[in-house]
């Protein structure tokens, strides 16, 4: 990877531009909620921008047509080997079917997918870079819901 200063704010409004169309063909909503004076990551930018693209289809791939899907990036804290870390927050929120609570940990094995055509390899890929960027991954699903996938980047990362 080749770390540098990123503005997440400016990174997924430039995601978001380029999956639109996508979101358009399903008739789907999508949101982009983006904290002012975000504060800048430390972060590869064409991984980070993978990252996002691949959470986003999947987040369109499990709506339903006239769903929505949100894109929200806020300063917030998570737990690093016991350390509250301030990081930068990125939630990616659908109203899709949701993931059954005991298939929350097979969805991260490669080539795991539920889809005629899925390649189950989007998800582990994201689990790589989020953990490449000393950050974390949490998911809240429920079944005919939805589902927010939230990754949270530290703002004080130091590459290794
Ligand atoms: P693929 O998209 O090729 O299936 P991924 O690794 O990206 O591979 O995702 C693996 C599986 O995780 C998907 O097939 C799907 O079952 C599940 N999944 C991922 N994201 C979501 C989501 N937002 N809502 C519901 N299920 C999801
Ligand atoms: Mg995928």
């Amino acid at each position: 990877p080749v770390f540098s200063e990123i503005d997440m704010a400016d990174l997924v409004a430039s995601v978001v531009m380029m999956i639109r169309p996508l979101a358009n063909r399903q008739e789907c909503a999508l949101h982009v909620h983006t904290e002012e004076n975000l504060p800048p990551v430390t972060g590869d930018r064409p991984l980070l921008s993978e990252t996002l693209i691949n959470l986003i289809v999947n987040a369109l791939e499990a709506t339903p047509d006239h769903g929505t899907v949100t894109v929200s990036a806020t300063t917030d804290h998570f737990e690093k080997e016991g350390v509250r870390t301030p990081c930068v927050r990125i939630d990616v929120k659908d109203t899709g079917h949701g993931i059954a609570e005991d298939r929350v940990n097979t969805i991260f094995e490669p080539f795991f997918t539920t889809k005629a055509s899925g390649t189950g390899l989007g998800l582990p890929l994201v689990l790589h870079t989020v953990e490449s960027h000393g950050g974390s991954l949490r998911i809240t699903s429920k079944l005919k819901e939805g589902t927010t996938f939230s990754v949270f980047l530290p703002l004080n990362f130091s590459e290794p």
